[in-house]
């Protein structure tokens, strides 16, 4: 990316020729992170345009659950009966240790959401549900996702209301988005990240995670998220509706074949051999190598960055659709401030500072839950598969909540406290107050 006063020789021949759009904020990439924001912006009046490089949502089903929080969201925007009617819940954790052994317990999720939240079981509503909701929601407001249009190149412009210039290439050529905010809602790959330089930290792990969408399940308790450990292996079953669930499995090198390829096969043999789980057939398989990794920082001048493009991990906790919706709706808020009510500029910064740090304690948490399960140490070996299932069956009373799902929705901007403390009913149909002890410092209150 540079920082240009204005286009210049071949640059400005080009300009010439090319549409220009002005906006005050283009949104790059139309996953789930990118829907939202367009969805509330447009519900708060903020001018915008979305571009995605895609025909239209993702087919494929990827993240599953919807968290508390983002449940919340859907409610504010008047989406959430929706969610209700098509989704299936889990209520209850059945965590287990491996083939012949019985489940520890049940871990009653509704218990941890008394008198916090009133969606208090985990939602499983697919990712491309969620897109196609949003789609559907901006689509009633009026606005449309401008598919096939992929954004080439991002320029800044220095000292104009005009902040960054984008090239972006549609069926019908290429375009000059001109904007005051830009925001990366570009997934794993980001260009907007990696047109502004901004650092994407952290370790890429050497395990393979496998997903099957499988019907006809066998070996899991109905209706629940199983959890299943052994000395090698790890399992995630999240409920699809009946005889259905997404397994997740970790792999290792010794799953694989002669020529290290790993296909369904292989994997259906080791979730039989390890877990006693078994399936019919799969609507989705696929394997894919973790990362953790965060953005350096979640806002440069005019540009940010949401969702995948600000951080990725383990889908242990399914969290990454989450957290994505959740800075959207953060975001959003801080830019309706500021272009719809004329709050300072400053304003902005609120959303790194209240966003990456609940970022980084994520990346982290996954990371750490990700080291315990596949550490590869004797002594690892050794608690999975003699200590775990002796002392699981003591410590799960029902009211130890499973960590990565209390990091999963905690408070952001979304709360309703106001630097006064005083209760906010919203902004029209969006609940949006921020957290207190920033905001003190941006609005002077
Ligand atoms: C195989 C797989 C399984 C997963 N399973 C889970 C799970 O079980 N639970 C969970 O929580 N998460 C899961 N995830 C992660 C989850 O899918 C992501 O966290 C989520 O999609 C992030 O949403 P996003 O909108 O930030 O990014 P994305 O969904 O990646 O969306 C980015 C969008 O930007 C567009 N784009 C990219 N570059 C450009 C460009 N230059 N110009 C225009 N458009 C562009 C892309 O076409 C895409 O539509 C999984 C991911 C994968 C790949």
């Amino acid at each position: 990316m540079g920082e240009v006063a204005e286009p210049a020789g071949a640059e400005a021949s080009a300009a010439a020729s090319a549409e220009r759009v002005d906006t005050d904020v283009l949104i790059v990439g139309a996953g789930p992170s990118g829907l939202m924001l367009a969805v509330c912006l447009a519900k708060l009046g903020v001018d915008a345009i979305i571009v995605d490089g895609k025909s239209g949502p993702t087919r494929e089903s990827r993240a599953l659950a919807v968290q508390a929080r983002s449940m919340e969201l859907y409610d504010q925007l008047g989406l959430v009966d929706r969610v209700l009617a098509e989704r299936s819940a889990a209520s209850v954790v059945v965590p287990g240790a491996g083939r012949g052994r019985r489940p520890f317990g049940r871990v009653p999720l509704r218990a941890f959401g008394t008198g916090v939240t009133p969606y208090r079981e985990i939602t499983v509503f697919e990712q491309s549900r969620n897109e196609r909701l949003l789609v559907d929601a901006l689509g009633e407001l009026g606005r449309d996702v401008r598919w096939q249009h992929r954004l080439e190149r991002l320029d800044v412009v220095a000292g104009a209301a005009t902040s960054v210039i984008a090239t972006v290439v549609g069926p019908s050529g290429s375009e000059f988005i001109h904007a005051r905010y830009c925001v990366g809602a570009d997934g794993a790959h980001s260009v907007v990240r990696g047109a502004l330089g901004v650092p994407f930290e952290g370790v890429t792990n050497e395990h393979t995670f496998s997903i099957s969408d499988a019907a006809g399940v066998t070996g899991l308790v109905d209706d629940a998220v199983n959890v299943r450990i052994t000395a090698e292996h790890f399992l995630l079953a999240f409920p699809m509706g009946p005889g259905r669930a997404r397994l997740l499995g970790v792999v290792r090198d010794g799953d694989r074949d002669e020529s290290g390829e790993l296909s369904e096969a292989l994997v259906r043999g080791m979730l039989e051999r390890e877990f006693g789980v078994g399936y019919e057939a799969s609507a989705w398989f696929t394997t894919y190598r973790l990362h953790h990794r965060l953005a350096a920082r979640f806002r440069q001048g005019a540009c940010f960055l949401v969702g995948d493009a600000a951080h990725i991990h383990s889908p242990v906790g399914a969290q990454g659709m989450n957290t994505g919706l959740q800075e959207a709706h953060n975001l959003a808020c801080a830019l309706a401030d500021v272009l719809v009510d004329g709050m300072p500029d400053a304003r902005l910064d609120r959303y790194e500072a209240e966003r990456r740090p609940v970022g980084k304690r994520l990346v982290a948490t996954t990371d750490r839950a990700f080291g315990v399960i596949t550490s590869a140490t004797p002594l690892a070996r050794f608690v999975r598969g003699r200590i775990v299932p002796f002392i699981g069956p003591l410590n799960c009373t029902g009211t130890a909540c499973p960590s990565a799902w209390c990091a999963a929705s905690p408070p952001n901007s979304g709360s309703r406290r106001t630097c006064s403390g005083v209760t906010r009913v919203g902004r029209g149909a969006l609940d949006c107050a921020p957290i207190a002890p920033i905001s003190c410092v941006a609005t002077g209150s």
